[in-house]
């Protein structure tokens, strides 16, 4: 238990152990990282119902929907998943407020400890969610609040179980945290991705009204983060604003969000830009220093050093840092070529190289992209450097080039690496 919650293993019980253990948590049992109910249950369409048979006096009604609307968003804002809300009949998920025993095999406890369950993907019970009702339900900081815990439950009735990662959503015991911006953790994403896939086109729509309920205490506006959209990632016309590799996978860059592709696998999930760099809205460029396991990130004249998904302390700093003439206000594209352990940048109709070894940028350049590199355009939208190739992009087409022959060898369209047809 010590080491699912990341604490030091001591075998015995400590007080850091007993103050885990009385947290307020959700009542079903733990498991590791993100994970699955056995046998991984899933629900069959993408038009999941839902139904709140009983409320809470704790809150009002028209809150009470308003929330709950709001922490099926959380699920339907990164998978295809469309929630659609029923106010009678069998709804694949069933919604009830109780308290002590409710019912089914696991009465509730009173005020604290287990503050809600829910029930994996299936018929009769499946999905269902139950909330405690000795708890009181809020809005704000104080008691317990809803949003937090109704996200979490809905995370079971979607098929998944615990997290071991303390950020997550699905890590068992409550925590408030900010819900006005309220995000997923990767974790999280990673998680209901591998049961649904990424959101597709034209984003979710939930059955929820445009207006949040104002909280009757404290008085803050709870206005849920909306995400960027995910464009389709097989849009024929998709361009990239920055591609990179990173530690063998291949991020691609379209305005808030980027698509992994690790290689030797055929799904594809999405992510927001937000968990790299807090609030920008896209990326000009990416490049990944190997021999330092850190990616680059360039937006106007900034930019970030991210490691994993942790950004660098000290950073956004200055392009003019790396020895760029005070006329450069950004940059298009950016590669690094392992061998030579140089990167390439490239502005409007001309590349500079850097050194990244000795830090500063090699005599001589800038040089013109159309005389060193022929058949690549002067307007350069992506780079990186694969297996001794360069890829290029320019709007939705990819170059392979081959840069010891001087020649383009392949084209074809880039979102064909994000299994595209
Ligand atoms: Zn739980
Ligand atoms: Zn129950």
């Amino acid at each position: 238990m010590q080491n699912f919650f990341g604490l030091q293993v001591t075998g015995r019980l400590n007080q850091q152990t007993l103050d885990m253990m009385g947290q307020p948590r959700c009542g079903y049992p733990d498991v590791n990282e993100y994970s699955f109910f056995p046998g991984r249950p899933s629900w069959p369409s993408n038009t999941i119902s839902y139904r709140i048979l009983k409320y809470t006096p704790d809150l009002r009604r028209e809150e009470v929907d308003q929330v709950i609307s709001m922490a099926f968003q959380v699920w339907s804002d990164v998978t295809p998943l469309r929630f659609v809300r029923q106010t009678s009949g069998q709804a694949d998920i069933m919604i009830i407020f109780a308290a002590g025993y409710h019912g089914d095999n696991a009465p509730f406890d009173g005020s604290g400890r287990t503050l809600a369950h829910a029930y994996g993907p299936g018929r009769g019970i499946g999905g269902d969610a139950h909330f405690d009702e000795d708890e009181q339900w809020t809005l704000s900081r104080y008691g317990i609040n809803l949003f937090l815990v109704a996200a979490h439950e809905f995370g079971h009735s979607l098929g998944l179980g615990h997290s071991n990662v303390r950020s997550a959503l699905m890590f068992p015991t409550y925590q408030y945290v900010e819900t006005n911006g309220f995000k997923l953790s990767y974790d999280d994403i990673q998680g209901i991705q591998t049961l649904y896939g990424a959101q597709t086109n034209g984003g979710s729509r939930t059955t929820r009204p445009t207006k949040p309920p104002s909280p009757t205490k404290p008085p803050r506006n709870t206005k849920p983060n909306r995400p960027t959209k995910t464009p389709d990632k097989c849009d024929p016309n998709l361009s990239f604003d920055a591609i990179t590799s990173l530690r063998g996978e291949l991020w691609f860059f379209t305005n808030g969000i980027f698509w992994r592709k690790q290689p030797r696998r055929q799904d594809v999930s999405s992510v927001s830009i937000s968990y790299l760099i807090p609030n920008i809205p896209s990326i000009d460029a990416a490049v990944e220093f190997q021999n330092e396991d850190v990616i680059l990130l360039f937006r106007g004249s900034q930019y970030w050093k991210i490691r994993g998904f942790q950004m660098l302390p000290g950073f956004p700093r200055n392009i003019l840092s790396f020895g760029f003439p005070r006329s450069v206000s950004q940059i298009d594209a950016a590669l690094y070529i392992k061998e030579e352990k140089k990167a390439l940048f490239f502005v409007g109709e001309q590349y500079w190289s850097y050194d990244v070894t000795a830090n500063r940028m090699d005599p001589d350049y800038p040089k013109s992209i159309e005389d060193d590199f022929p058949g690549i355009s002067n307007d350069v939208d992506s780079a990186f450097e694969m297996d001794g190739y360069f890829y290029f992009s320019n709007g939705a087409t990819q170059f392979k080039y081959n840069n010891k022959n001087k020649m383009v060898t392949q084209v074809f369209k880039t979102n064909s690496w994000l299994n595209c047809k």
